[in-house]
């Protein structure tokens, strides 16, 4: 059976027959080449058929369509804004039951609907009800909500709750250029601030693809990227990931200050816990490593110390 979706309107038609103008609150800057959400799906590499798919943010459904177009069986999509649900309809009457949606906000909806609804395609197609092995999350994200939509995912990937509870999951995610930057960022690299260092604590993450402002309608100021993130087998992370944030803002806060000063300011017996941590105090901020800061989290989460 093939797995291609028919022949349907295009977005730009589907936009103006739905009336569907993007709304500046909900950030909503549309891709309408589906070429680039082809490209973004394939350079993805995922393994879609026998994955939970979660898209958040499909507004018309563009990549939706790629998704489903590369097999995926069961793709659930969550979006805020309910002007898109006769839009989002018609790509389920077409999906040969491989697709719902759900009006909500991803910030504040359970995963167990989520789960739920895939769990309910699953078995319409072939009558089983078996807990994903593989869950990915993709999404061209609202750029306003993306780097607090990426802090509680790792926070739940950090404690295995939702659909992080999963044993494979993936994220694979649209954010603007600058934060695309900051998440991949390794040690002395200019880009480097407290998201490389967080992401980094349980995650591995590259650029998939990067996307030109123009690709978008209407046209965001600043350019797009396309990042992945996998869970670490081994993650560096053994505090808990609030510690290791905490952490992290507070040095970050001044980074162009080597820690022994920044530390000293904080009380001068606290150099002692970069000495325990062998962390060279000449440091700053930008060029300590992800391993170094996560040792220092867990030290200072045993004693009970208390972060500024
Ligand atoms: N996926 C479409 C595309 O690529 O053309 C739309 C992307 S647009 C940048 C972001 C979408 O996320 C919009 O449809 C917007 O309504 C939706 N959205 C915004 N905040 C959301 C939230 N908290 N939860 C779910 N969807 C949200």
């Amino acid at each position: 059976m093939s797995l291609k979706l028919p022949k349907l309107p295009s977005i730009r038609d589907l936009t103006r027959i739905y009336n569907l103008q993007a709304k500046q609150k909900f950030s909503q800057n549309f891709i309408m080449d589906k070429n680039i959400t082809d490209k973004i799906v394939r350079l993805a590499g995922l393994e879609l058929e026998n994955a939970l798919c979660v898209e958040v943010g499909p507004g018309p459904g563009l990549l939706t369509r790629s998704i489903l177009d590369r097999g995926a069986k069961n793709v659930v999509a969550v979006e805020k804004d309910s002007r898109f649900t006769p839009a989002l309809e018609q790509l389920q009457d077409v999906s040969a039951g491989r697709f719902r949606s759900i009006i909500g906000d991803m910030l504040t909806l359970d995963h167990a609907t989520i789960i739920d609804e895939g769990l309910r395609l699953q078995s319409n197609a072939n009558g089983e009800i078996k807990a994903f092995e593989n869950v990915h999350l993709i999404g061209n994200l609202p750029f306003s909500v993306a780097t607090p939509l990426l802090i509680q995912w790792l926070h739940q990937l950090a404690t295995k709750q939702g659909i992080f509870s999963s044993p494979q999951v993936s994220m694979t995610l649209m954010f603007q250029r600058e934060v695309g930057d900051r998440i991949v960022a390794l040690p002395s690299e200019s880009p480097r601030g407290r998201l490389s260092v967080v992401a980094q604590s349980i995650c591995d993450s590259f650029k998939v693809y990067n996307v030109p402002s123009s690709s978008f309608v209407p046209r965001p100021k600043v350019d797009a990227t396309m990042v992945q993130l996998r869970p670490l087998e081994n993650p560096p992370l053994t505090s808990s990931l609030g510690t290791l944030e905490h952490l992290v803002r507070f040095v970050f806060m001044k980074r162009r200050k080597m820690l022994l000063r920044i530390f000293k300011d904080w009380h001068p017996d606290k150099v002692a816990l970069l000495e325990e941590c062998e962390i060279d105090p000449t440091l700053r901020p930008q060029d300590v490593s992800t391993e170094a800061f996560c040792e220092l989290a867990q030290l200072i989460e045993q004693r009970g110390i208390k972060i500024p």
